[in-house]
């Protein structure tokens, strides 16, 4: 049983101690293949040098996190595109709009993600999403760049079950982590109705553990969790939940 972990920062500090142990905890629990989305310009080195260290299960995506945009964004988008042309990189990823905290580079935000948008389809690269207080601003742009060319996971969704037949006719896949198996989730309401082939697992590791891990660090390794509730809520084997993931996470990003 293989399961691919689609979006996890088991690159950065919270490892510092223990990566190798995580790492091997991981490829114990079934979960083989670890992708890890870039945030800013200072994550970019620790990423590599991870990826280099752990060739055969990790791949790379490369973006700035909607968060993390700020007015140098042009410059910052300026190398993370010469980055890119180095061919490694497996997506366009994690690129999006975040509202919640705040709304100073509201505008920045905006411009940042139609540039990644325009790196994903030039180079046919699959998009790790994230969107925080949205929604509106997301589809919009989402319609308006897609061309039949763009695909990619809104990665952690949690959203609503209309938000989630928006991205689906959009043609995106949905990311599942931990939240989902928290109570208050109510995502698993409307699960079963969202097709298999659109979903894909990730854990956000070292945020959002699956119970039961909840309020720990999270890691690869707990993705095992997510997947087994995953399954029950589609009343399928914890087989079939590897079996299915691993193929949708294999086909979009070409891991
Ligand atoms: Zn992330």
């Amino acid at each position: 049983m293989q399961f691919i972990d689609t979006h996890t920062h088991v690159y950065g500090p919270e490892f510092d101690l223990d990566r190798p142990a995580a790492v091997q905890r991981a490829l114990d629990a079934g979960v083989g293949m670890l992708l890890l989305p870039n945030v800013d310009a200072s994550t970019i080195a620790p990423m590599l040098q991870m990826h280099e260290q752990y060739p055969d299960c990790t791949s790379v995506m490369m973006g700035l996190q909607p968060e993390e945009v700020q007015g140098d964004y042009k410059q910052v988008l300026g190398s993370m595109e010469r980055e890119l042309e180095r061919g490694i990189y497996v997506g366009v990823g994690e690129v999006g709009l975040d509202f919640y905290w705040d709304r100073t580079f509201e505008k920045e935000q905006l411009d940042a993600f139609e540039i990644q948008l325009g790196w994903a389809k030039q180079l046919g690269l699959p998009l790790s999403i994230h969107c925080r207080n949205a929604f509106d601003h997301m589809v919009g742009l989402l319609e308006k760049h897609q061309d039949g060319d763009l695909k990619g996971v809104m990665h952690c969704f949690t959203g609503t079950k209309e938000e989630a037949h928006a991205y689906l006719d959009l043609g995106f896949h949905l990311g599942l982590g931990g939240v989902l198996t928290y109570k208050n989730c109510s995502v698993k309401d409307f699960l079963p109705e969202i097709p298999l082939d659109r979903i894909v697992l990730e854990t956000d590791a070292p945020y959002l553990s699956p119970v039961p891990h909840r309020g720990k660090r999270n890691e690869p390794a707990f993705l095992v969790d997510t997947a087994r509730k995953i399954a029950e809520f589609y009343d399928i084997s914890l087989e079939k939940m590897a079996e299915t993931t691993t193929s949708n996470a294999k086909k979009l990003f070409k891991c």
